[in-house]
């Protein structure tokens, strides 16, 4: 009987002792997962917060605090979402209502329950933050502002705090300015650029000066300025099964993953459409990514030289209509000038500046783009060849390659066009003395500043 009792009681002991254990070890167990989505570092006068907790099993003791100088700020808007009990999505917007410019600290304390509800494990998350409500400044230092639909046009912009990106927003598109010192002028807050107004805008389109801070507060003037109507041409371009048996499985073998049929007139129409639409659209994508290599510096003080002794076939933003048979099989708008002279003609840097590509590039076949700085880029495409590679420095006038026909090319040509931040832009502008005389240089000189000289890097 005795013995019977120890049993009793050393099974009683040892339950005691594993489930103290159980209950201990459960308090070991990791607390619920916290995810501070936002802020990131910066609040500015309305920062959205966002937090989500989650834990398999249930939440209990959630705590979300901004504190500042010691003190927890009273977050009035905050929403906590249940989707269920082990999930709180927690958001709130920050800013001007209760928070003061300077350090704050975000403090997230989550708790969820274990061991049969009886115990909670917890966990802690905090984010050092930023405070600053008071807006940035921008105003427009130059004068008289001219814009042509599909061209382009300089602006300097002063702009404070010294941090701030400034630039200009025209309707969906904005274009970030650089530093005042990229052309000479030493006053920090002076920013300066070009913006342009796509062929595809409105002429009537809404121009503005930005600035936005880290914190995402904003400020918008509007830019002062004269638009003009530009009239662009209607042309119609047939296609004939000719073209089609030359152009398209060149292309096709260098771009597979179209998966372009060559093997039927109907497969060669097809991929034909293909090229002209999708890769035409990818192209221009990719091409748009090289502005992030523009030098923030202007690599050039004359105006860029049109091909020598070349006549114009096409003009930059002809509306193509393009037909087979006599049927319309195709609209697309041709973003540069068509220039020919005679064949495998020699192709001239138009401007000063460095190769940031040299390379087959879809309908452009073998193609050149040259950096000029300040976000300004000039295209030449279809060459025979390329004499150029990435990362060159070319002077005005000097070769880069032969004129071909490689790509969607009807003849030997060269195709030419001005890139503004990744958006083609007309080059006519570009190739007048008097533009950059007159729209660009002056306003560089009366802000003070000096276009660099004699660029021959
Ligand atoms: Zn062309």
């Amino acid at each position: 009987m005795r013995f019977f009792k120890l049993i009793v009681l050393s099974a009683f002991l040892i339950g005691i002792a594993v489930g103290g254990g159980a209950y201990y070890m459960a308090g070991k167990e990791a607390g619920p997962t916290i995810t501070i989505h936002s802020p990131e570092k910066y609040v500015g006068r309305s920062t959205p917060l966002a937090v989500s907790i989650a834990s398999e099993t249930e939440l209990a003791g959630t705590i979300i605090n901004v504190e500042q100088n010691g003190k927890a700020v009273d977050l009035q808007n905050m929403k906590m979402d249940r989707p269920g009990p082990g999930q709180i999505n927690a958001s709130a917007t920050i800013g001007r209502d209760g928070l003061v410019n300077g350090p704050a600290t975000l403090v997230v304390d989550a708790g969820r329950k274990t061991f049969f509800g009886l115990r909670t494990v917890y966990s802690h998350e905090r984010r050092e933050l930023t405070v600053r409500l008071d807006p940035p400044r921008v105003s427009v230092v130059s004068i008289h502002h001219f814009i042509n639909l599909g061209g382009a046009e300089f602006v300097v912009l002063r702009a404070t705090p010294e941090d701030v990106d400034a630039g200009v927003q025209v309707g969906d598109a904005r274009y970030r300015f650089y530093p005042g010192s990229a052309v000479g002028i030493t006053d920090p807050a002076m920013r300066v650029g070009f913006f342009a107004l796509r062929h595809d805008q409105n002429v009537s389109e809404r121009i503005s000066a930005y600035a936005r801070d880290a914190a995402g507060n904003e400020a918008l003037v509007p830019l002062e300025h004269q638009p003009f109507v530009k009239k662009f041409v209607q042309s119609k371009i047939p296609i004939d099964q000719r073209f089609l048996d030359r152009v398209v499985p060149a292309i096709a073998s260098n771009t597979p993953d179209l998966k372009i049929d060559t093997g039927s007139p109907e497969g060669l129409l097809k991929g034909f459409l293909k090229i002209n639409g999708n890769l035409r659209k990818k192209n221009g994508d990719f091409i748009a990514s090289l502005a992030e290599k523009s030098e923030p510096r202007m690599l050039w003080t004359e105006a860029f030289a049109q091909m020598m002794n070349s006549q114009v076939e096409s003009r930059f933003a002809d509306r193509r209509t393009y037909y087979f048979d006599d049927k319309e099989i195709d609209r697309q708008v041709h973003l540069g000038f068509d220039l020919a002279t005679v064949q495998q003609a020699p192709v001239r840097a138009s401007n000063a500046g460095k190769i940031v590509f040299a390379d087959f590039l879809g309908i452009y076949g073998n193609c050149v783009i040259i950096d000029h700085g300040l976000g300004v880029q000039s295209l030449y495409a279809h060459l025979s060849q390329i004499g150029v590679k990435v990362g060159d420095a070319v002077t005005k006038g000097q070769e880069i390659g032969r004129t071909g026909s490689t790509g969607l090319a009807g003849g030997d040509h060269l195709h030419f066009t001005m890139l503004l931040q990744g958006t083609p832009v007309n080059p006519v502008e570009w190739w007048d003395q008097h533009w950059l005389q007159d729209r660009v240089l002056r306003k560089i000189t009366e802000a003070g500043g000096s276009p660099p000289g004699g660029q021959s890097r």
